[in-house]
């Protein structure tokens, strides 16, 4: 049974301790198991009595001896009469000549004469076969450590970057699409490692560290890579949380061996992903393990203190987590330049579908524009995903072209998820489509929203159906009416099921979750209610070192939390009361759409607008 760990001890560095279960430890126990078992074997078994050389003499003497074997020095015999105890053994002294062994013959002892020693290769072998098999288990360990950790177990403290030759052909500035503003921001960097003399001539002072800051998948690495391509430069590149390994240690010697091949192969490029997991702000975090962290920390700033001028090393840093950096990363000389890669607007979607279609035959009615269009919010990296979904899909079809339909349904698995259709039960099916209408019929009667997009009852990935909306245009800043809308629209389904039903059901509970806190973030945050007035908490936010929210002690008064509790549920009710009466009011087009989404299952814009439109 494991014991539970007292209370007080040290914290324990997890990663370390799970490592570690995971490798084959008894493998230790085999050699200290053939070791005992050797060491055994060596012993005569049966029970011998050492006794002195006088004892033997003088038994000797009274013919109580009836054979002797000797080795050597070492005599070993037994008794006459036999039985358990009747062996014994005896050293005897170094001058014992040919009289001694005429004595034993007179007194008619059985003699045995035994070589002194085995032969030299029996005694090699004997002492080296523990050693063999320890050095044999030794290699076996250390073959599995260098499989997970990728180098020797005598180098594991080598730096894991892997290197990208100039010669690869990775991507240029030409696969970047978009991101104008960081590609002009590098421009200089790239310019300086081509020829850094003309910038060392002139005293110029270059950045060191650049800081990368974007959402995954706004192709911060992609950028990264083409840089150094557009430079001509060797491209290093590892993720700092493969600094931290089984060792502690690993990771500040990782660093600077990282730094050393990048500098003897100057000019070169540095990338280092996912910096925030060891660059977190030091003395933070919970739990331990933090010691590791810092060193490599520590290490990377060390190094980056210690370029000299004619190292032409620029270290490239990711995150998506600026605002939990240690400022230290921050200073001057280190990453004090910082490019944003923001999440891309629509023109720019259009230029990353471009570069992602080039190679892609497009049915003639596909509109990179309405493709755009249609995926507001993603990123760099789920168009691709999404361009490569189309082209699967018309590739299983054996269809020459991608059409604009491929995209479509690419578009809401990379959304959503995998259709899963056999998923409800009819009477589960009609419940969904009643919670869908609602939501669906209060964003058609919301004058401040989106407009409607899709309503869907075929279940995916973890939702059940769906109301979707098409912004217009990506939103930056959250209209008060636009936000009021939207609290309705979170309380439509609910309410077509109570309307319709006259019970509330377990599907709304994301809804309801979403709306209040929403409505928090309004009162808190935003201040929009007259009752509060124009404060502004940051309650809400994400905790900087966790990621997540933490319950902090509110930032105000208990008298005044009591109010903005107030205030939410105020808003939330006001919310659900004018979706219901909404939907009273409008209850045979809710009908109606219904019964079209049963029978459809899915609707787009322009067939709910004719459902709607046929029945006022
Ligand atoms: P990050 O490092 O920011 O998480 P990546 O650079 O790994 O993102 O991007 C993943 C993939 O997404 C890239 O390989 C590329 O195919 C695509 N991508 C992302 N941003 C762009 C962009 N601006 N232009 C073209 N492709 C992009
Ligand atoms: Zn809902």
């Amino acid at each position: 049974m494991p014991t539970p760990p007292k209370p007080n001890d040290e914290p324990t560095p997890k990663k370390d301790v799970q490592q570690l279960h995971r490798d084959p430890w008894f493998i230790w126990l085999l050699p200290i198991v053939f070791l005992f078992y050797y060491s055994l074997s060596h012993l005569d078994r049966s029970e011998v009595k050492v006794i002195p050389y006088s004892e033997f003499i003088q038994a000797l003497g009274q013919d109580q001896i009836k054979s002797v074997d000797i080795r050597g020095l070492t005599l070993k015999g037994s008794y006459q009469g036999g039985g358990q105890s009747s062996r014994f053994s005896t050293q005897l002294p170094d001058f014992i000549g040919d009289d001694f062994l005429k004595h034993l013959e007179k007194r008619a002892v059985e003699i045995r004469v035994q070589p002194n020693q085995n032969p030299v290769w029996v005694q090699l072998l004997a002492g080296f076969i523990p050693w063999l098999i320890i050095i044999a288990l030794f290699v076996l360990f250390s073959r599995s450590l260098q499989s997970r950790m990728g180098g020797g177990v005598l180098n594991f403290s080598k730096s894991k970057a892997r290197r990208f030759e100039k010669t690869e052909g990775g991507p240029t500035y030409d696969d970047v699409a978009g991101l104008e503003g960081a590609k002009r921001d590098l421009s200089d960097i790239i310019d300086y490692m081509k020829d850094p003399q003309r910038f060392q001539a002139l005293g110029a002072q270059i950045p060191k560290g650049v800081l990368m800051m974007g959402a995954p998948g706004t192709g911060k690495t992609l950028l990264a890579k083409a840089t150094a391509a557009e430079a001509g430069v060797p491209f290093f590149s590892i993720t700092g949380s493969e600094f931290i390994e089984l060792y502690v240690g690993v990771g500040a010697s990782r660093v600077r061996d990282m730094f050393q091949t990048a500098r003897k192969d100057a000019p070169a490029l540095i990338f280092i992903d996912e910096i925030d997991s060891v660059g977190r702000a030091r003395g933070t975090g919970l739990g331990g393990g933090n010691d590791e962290r810092e060193q490599t920390l520590n290490q990377i700033l060390a190094e980056m203190d210690g370029f000299e001028p004619e190292d032409v090393v620029v270290v490239l840093a990711a995150t998506n987590r600026p605002d939990v950096l240690d400022p230290a990363l921050l200073r001057p000389g280190r990453f004090d330049r910082k490019v944003v890669l923001d999440l891309p607007d629509k023109a720019a979607r259009v230029s990353i579908f471009k570069v992602h279609t080039r190679k892609t035959p497009l049915a003639e009615e596909v509109d990179l524009q309405e493709l755009a269009a249609m995926s507001v919010g993603f990123s760099g990296a789920d168009i691709h995903n999404l361009v490569n979904e189309a082209s699967l899909r018309a590739a299983r079809d054996r269809r020459a072209e991608v059409t604009r339909e491929d995209f479509q349904i690419a578009r809401d698995k990379v959304l959503m998820g995998e259709e899963r259709p056999n998923l409800l039960n009819p009477n589960e099916r009609s419940r969904i489509a009643c919670h869908e209408a609602g939501h669906g019929l209060v964003t058609y009667y919301s004058e401040y929203t989106d407009p409607l997009q899709k309503i869907s009852i075929v279940p995916r990935g973890r939702a059940l159906g769906v109301t979707e909306q098409r912004p217009s245009e990506d939103r930056h800043n959250l209209d008060e009416s636009y936000l009021r809308d939207r609290l309705r629209i979170f309380m439509g389904g609910r309410c077509a099921e109570k309307l319709l039903y006259n019970t509330a059901s377990s599907g709304a509970a994301d809804d309801l979750k979403q709306a209040t806190k929403l409505a928090r973030q309004m009162v808190v945050n935003w201040g929009m209610s007259s009752a509060i007035g124009p404060l502004g908490f940051s309650e809400g936010e994400n905790h900087p070192f966790l990621g997540r929210e933490l319950t902090e002690p509110k930032p105000y008064s208990e008298a005044l939390a009591e109010k903005v509790d107030a205030e939410v549920q105020r808003l939330l009710i006001k919310a659900e009361q004018e979706a219901s009466s909404l939907l009273q009011q409008h209850r045979s087009q809710l009908d109606t759409l219904i019964a079209a989404l049963l029978e459809h299952e899915s609707l787009e814009k322009d067939a709910i607008e004719h459902c709607l439109k046929s029945n006022r």
